[in-house]
């Protein structure tokens, strides 16, 4: 998908905005671990980037702090309204109160409990609406429209896009020797785009690699189409990137800079929890097992060999409940095999 006729010139836009972004304010620089297990099981050097480890165990707090820092005194003023699946609204909730912002935030009633708990617990008021993503976006839309309030996207704006870009930007400098693929999962595709900006821009032979639930595959359609599609339906699982349409903004670049799409099963997310959990005692939400469930199909399919692979662990925000089924589900496979 990545040719030498795409505009660089949008990449350089993203760089400056990354470069700039001041997430520091408030996001960590996370670290690029090493994953010994899981290295030997595939034959690669996998490297995990530990986003789990944000203050609000997501890498989100990094897009949503740049957009509301960049906001003008009026709009701060008016406050924001967001719709979210729960690791932005988390996000935004941080920013806003580190910033002063009234915020408002509109989640799917199917929203982890522990997301919701999440949001209020830094202050910004949590409205429940809708089965899914999409309705609360719809929802929030509107608020945002009868209140006079700036709406914050997850995903479709430019500022946090670059914000999310800044993990891309620790990644190359944490690992200035050999890069083969850098694995990300995607939602709404701000994430990969900012990622896929500042990589393909500076290490344009980096192979950027997109990791979708084979349930809210809105990334691989919109490719496979030639134009953003809006998915019938979404499967809930991996609750953080269940997205039916991928983002105008975030499209544009991943039209032209994003290598391969692929997509994995609940069930492999499932396994990539635990292979996750073997080797760092860290759990992730489904989500942010999607890179190295990515990782490890990617391998077997392509026969990978010595290559040093990095993936995105994007996020940890799971009921603890529910890790009985994850760990059910494993129980499950392993049996399978047998
Ligand atoms: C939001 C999110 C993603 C995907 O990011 P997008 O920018 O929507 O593509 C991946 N993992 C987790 C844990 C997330 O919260």
């Amino acid at each position: 998908m990545s040719t030498c006729t795409a505009d660089s010139a949008l990449l350089e836009h993203y760089v400056k905005k990354i470069l700039a972004a001041p997430v520091y304010d408030l996001a960590v620089r996370t670290p690029l671990q090493p994953a010994p297990a899981l290295s030997a099981l595939l034959g690669n050097q996998v490297l995990l980037k530990r986003e789990d480890l944000q203050p609000t165990f997501s890498f989100k707090i990094r897009g949503a702090y740049n957009k509301l820092v960049q906001l003008s005194d009026e709009q701060k003023a008016r406050g924001v309204v967001t719709a979210s699946a729960g690791n932005h609204a988390q996000g935004v909730a941080l920013a806003a109160r580190e910033l002063g912002i009234q915020a408002r935030i509109v989640m799917p009633s199917t929203t982890p409990e522990l997301k919701v708990l999440g949001v209020r617990s830094r202050g910004a008021e949590a409205v429940l609406h809708g089965e899914s993503f999409p309705f609360a976006l719809a929802h929030a839309l509107q608020l945002a429209e009868s209140s006079g309030c700036t709406f914050v996207s997850p995903f479709d704006d430019p500022d946090v896009i670059a914000g999310q870009g800044t993990v891309a930007m620790e990644i190359l400098r944490q690992q200035q020797g050999p890069l083969d693929a850098i694995f990300v999962p995607v939602g709404g595709g701000g994430l990969i785009a900012g990622v896929a900006a500042y990589v393909k821009y500076l290490r344009p032979e980096v192979r950027i690699i997109g990791v979708e639930p084979e349930g809210s595959s809105c990334l691989l359609a919109a490719l496979r189409a030639g134009e953003r599609v809006v998915l019938p339906s979404v499967d809930g699982f991996a609750d953080g990137t269940a997205v039916a349409q991928v983002g105008a903004y975030g499209f544009e670049i991943c039209r032209d800079w994003v290598d391969d799409v692929i997509t994995v099963s609940n069930d492999e997310l499932c396994s990539a929890i635990k292979l996750i959990y073997d080797d760092t005692r860290s759990i992730t939400e489904p989500s942010g097992a999607l890179a190295v469930a990515g990782v490890r199909k990617y391998v077997a399919h392509h026969g990978l060999r010595k290559q040093t692979l990095v993936a995105i662990n994007s996020g940890a925000n799971i009921n603890f409940d529910s890790l009985r089924h994850v760990a059910e589900r494993v129980a499950a496979q392993a049996c399978n095999e047998f």
